[in-house]
């Protein structure tokens, strides 16, 4: 085959694509057999299933029911079964091997320490554990011929009034891979300007932070999440189109706060299947991610939860494609966007763009 030949843009090229994935809850990401096998070291008895094929299909049937709140309760299996040390090694490294495996080269992978402390463990050895994990996965991705980073992002829950000390125990870690900090969990009643103890500190100690932020809530907690928290990306963010409004002639107009979010590059961490799943739009084809992406937002593809929406890194870009006639030179763009919006340092970021991105992206573009 000649150099110059583009290769076609399919599912199974996608996977040999090098991509980058900011959005991803450890969580959400587990195998089914994993939690299975889990499930009976620990003696936890609540799953819904105990049949490899028939417990996935109930993650995902559980996650479909259209409600962020019925959707975040397919959570209590998963951190039920995540409550010891072994297990958070063993999910971490699970975890970096399926992304790797799946072409992703660079992944930050978030979760909340203090949904794992039923049983006793103290914040700083989960956190020890999980770092565990996901060197060891770095480990077997490089012994299978893969090379993956994973940056870890510690989440405080909305719910709770933990955030500070969770901005704490990410900032204990910075040195050891904790690259960032969020928080997740219900959005409505609970606005990010209650944690903003928690932004204070992180911003007086240079360090980063994304907030979850309009994806089942509005412009208000998107306007929040940046003008008074100072969150650097928005988790989703999908809900920043109420603030664009197109006209039947197809003239575009941005109000301010959509103008603010493109024109500061905020990147939009954008999870379409789980979108979908919680009832945040439609179709793909219909999810504001297309339009966001003509309009040139610094739109990024992230999967959210693996388990719940059954999606990997791929299959959410041959989504894309298929809705979208996408080719290569935007799946570049998306993972160029989402590299430079990451945690890492500047230099690190620049290697992985110019080192595995674009030579891995000419490839594919018969370059
Ligand atoms: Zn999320």
């Amino acid at each position: 085959m000649s150099k110059h030949v583009e290769t076609p843009v399919t599912p199974e090229a996608i996977v040999t694509a090098p991509k980058v994935l900011l959005h991803d809850h450890l969580d959400g990401g587990l195998r089914p057999g994993t939690v299975i096998d889990l499930a009976e070291a620990n003696g936890y008895s609540d799953l819904p299933a105990t049949d490899v094929d028939a417990l996935g299909t109930w993650f995902r049937d559980a996650a479909d029911s259209g409600s962020l709140v019925r959707y975040l309760e397919t959570f209590a299996h998963t951190c039920g079964v995540m409550q010891d040390e072994a297990a958070l090694v063993r999910v971490a490294a699970e975890c970096a091997e399926d992304l790797a495996a799946d072409g992703v080269v660079y992944a930050e992978v978030r979760y909340a320490p203090e949904l794992f402390t039923e049983r006793g463990m103290e914040l700083d050895a989960i956190v020890e554990a999980v770092q565990a994990g996901f060197r060891e996965g770095e480990r077997r991705a490089a012994a299978a011929g893969r090379t993956i980073r994973i940056g870890t992002l510690l989440c405080a829950m909305r719910q709770n009034a933990r955030s500070l000390e969770i901005a704490e125990l990410a900032v204990r870690y910075r040195d050891a891979g904790v690259v960032g900090f969020d928080i997740a969990g219900p959005e409505a009643g609970f606005p990010p300007t209650r944690n903003l103890d928690a932004f204070e500190y992180l911003r007086q100690q240079n360090a980063h932070f994304t907030i979850h932020a309009g994806e089942a809530f509005g412009l208000p907690s998107i306007w929040e999440a940046i003008q008074h928290c100072g969150a650097e990306r928005l988790g989703h963010g999908v809900r920043i189109v109420d603030d664009i409004k197109v006209s039947a002639d197809g003239s575009v107009h941005l109000g301010r706060l959509a103008s603010y979010v493109r024109d500061r590059r905020i990147p939009l961490e954008m999870c379409p299947s789980s979108n979908l799943q919680t009832g945040a739009a439609t179709s793909i084809g219909e999810h504001p991610i297309g339009l966001l992406t003509s309009l040139r937002f610094r739109v990024t593809v992230n999967t959210d939860n693996r388990l719940m929406s059954g999606c990997s890194m791929s299959s959410e870009m041959a989504a894309l494609v298929e809705a979208f006639d996408y080719g290569w030179s935007d799946l570049q763009w998306f993972t160029i966007n989402a590299m430079k919006s990451a945690f890492i340092g500047f230099e690190e970021r620049l290697a992985i763009i110019n080192d595995v991105i674009k030579p891995g992206y000419a490839k594919l573009m018969g370059h």
